[in-house]
């Protein structure tokens, strides 16, 4: 399924905006929840990865819970109608003040990652006379092949509890009162697209699995994360491959009877349905390189800047003959670029351009950095009818 860009609604937005293809979403959405529940597995979508209104209102009409990583999170996902039975909620750094929120409003489960944290949770659910629901988030040791920023499952990484630490995390668990051990977390890293990653991770946990048993320790849920990448070269291409990823897990994941598999998809559900929409400001001829200078930057979309990302860029207004260009940002750093030596039809002062699938991790991650004002969003519902 191909974004169709109401280019003419375009022409009298002022620029930098994010533009979100609200079809493309529900589409996805409707295809991942459909193969999911034929499968029984629950989704969890990240918040994280994209917080507009408009978008989290979809996936939870699609029947998707939250998966959160701060207090405001939570009641993010408690504000747009997620049931909080639906919320799991992760992070090396939870708050005092971010653990009340969830036992307030009694999610589905804190997936704890660390000993100390368990510790806390249990002290603080006491104090407001209740239990906590926890799962461990275990750090499987398992490299997912992907930027080293964005890796989390291996064991020099600052995220989840080492499989070395089980004994005394039991021991701990065992005499606290108001802590319940529901089950097992795991996320590796993100932007996966070598999958056979996820099968290394089905054969971790089953013998993890194997542990508790001998310990007759009742796991009832497996969360295996989210991580699956998109292809951001090729935006209007296939869709991100969810049937291959849901069939690794259901051809090698040994689940026990009774046992509800989880995920936490975030960026392969967004990503492809937003883009960067932004106006060329100047065209600069270096000695060997041409600049097209954007008026969105590093501000708007930081990826390529921090992670070193791709994305495809395009210019919605020109047909002119191809040139080479460096895309840059004005912001005053030089990792302020989008691309370099990017082929674009002949661009001048003024034309269209759209960052593609900037869906996920895009719009979050925006900093006001130079005193810049926010971008603001638009959604293809409001646009496609005046075109
Ligand atoms: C970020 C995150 C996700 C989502 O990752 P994606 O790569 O966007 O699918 C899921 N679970 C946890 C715990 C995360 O931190």
């Amino acid at each position: 399924m191909k974004t169709k860009f109401p280019i003419n609604a375009f022409r009298d937005i002022s620029t930098p905006f994010f533009y979100y293809d609200l079809d493309l979403l529900n589409t996805i959405l409707s295809e991942v929840q459909q193969q999911a529940r034929q499968l029984g597995y629950q989704l969890h979508y990240a918040l994280k990865a994209n917080i507009n209104d408009p978008v989290l209102i979809s996936i939870r009409k699609k029947g998707f819970g939250a998966d959160c990583v701060s207090g405001n999170e939570i009641l993010k996902a408690v504000e747009t109608g997620f049931d909080p039975k639906s919320i799991v909620f992760a992070g090396v750094g939870k708050s005092d003040d971010e653990i009340r929120i969830g036992l307030q409003h009694h999610i589905h489960s804190f997936n704890c990652e660390s000993l100390q944290e368990l510790e806390v949770i249990n002290h603080l659910a006491g104090g407001m006379n209740t239990q906590a629901a926890v799962s461990l988030r275990l750090n499987p040791n398992i490299d997912a092949h992907t930027h080293r920023y964005i890796t989390t499952g291996i064991e020099e990484n600052k995220f989840g509890i080492n499989l070395w630490e089980l004994n005394q995390v039991l021991e701990k668990i065992n005499s606290f009162n108001n802590l319940t051990l529901i089950g097992l977390h795991f996320h590796i890293g993100s932007q996966i697209l070598d999958q056979s990653v996820f099968k290394g991770l089905c054969l971790r946990i089953n013998e993890i699995q194997q542990w508790f048993e001998e310990r007759k320790i009742r796991i009832n849920h497996i969360n295996v994360g989210g991580g699956l990448g998109v292809n951001y070269s090729d935006p209007d291409g296939n869709l991100p491959d969810f049937n291959t990823y849901f069939n690794i897990f259901k051809q090698f994941l040994e689940l026990r009877p009774g046992q509800q598999l989880h995920f936490e998809p975030g960026r392969a559900l967004v990503a492809q349905s937003g883009s960067l929409i932004s106006r060329v400001l100047y065209i600069k001829e270096g000695i060997k390189t041409r600049f097209a200078i954007l008026d969105a930057g590093m501000t708007e979309l930081i990826r390529p800047a921090l992670y070193q990302a791709v994305h495809k860029i395009q210019n919605l207004t020109s047909s002119g003959l191809p040139l080479t260009y460096d895309v840059v940002g004005p912001i005053c750093e030089s990792s302020d670029c989008f691309g370099k030596a990017v082929i674009l039809p002949q661009t001048q002062r003024g034309d269209l351009i759209a960052i593609r699938s900037t869906g996920a991790y895009g719009e979050v991650m925006s900093s006001s950095y130079n005193l810049r004002t926010k971008a603001k969003a638009y959604y293809s519902k409001d646009l496609l009818n005046h075109e």
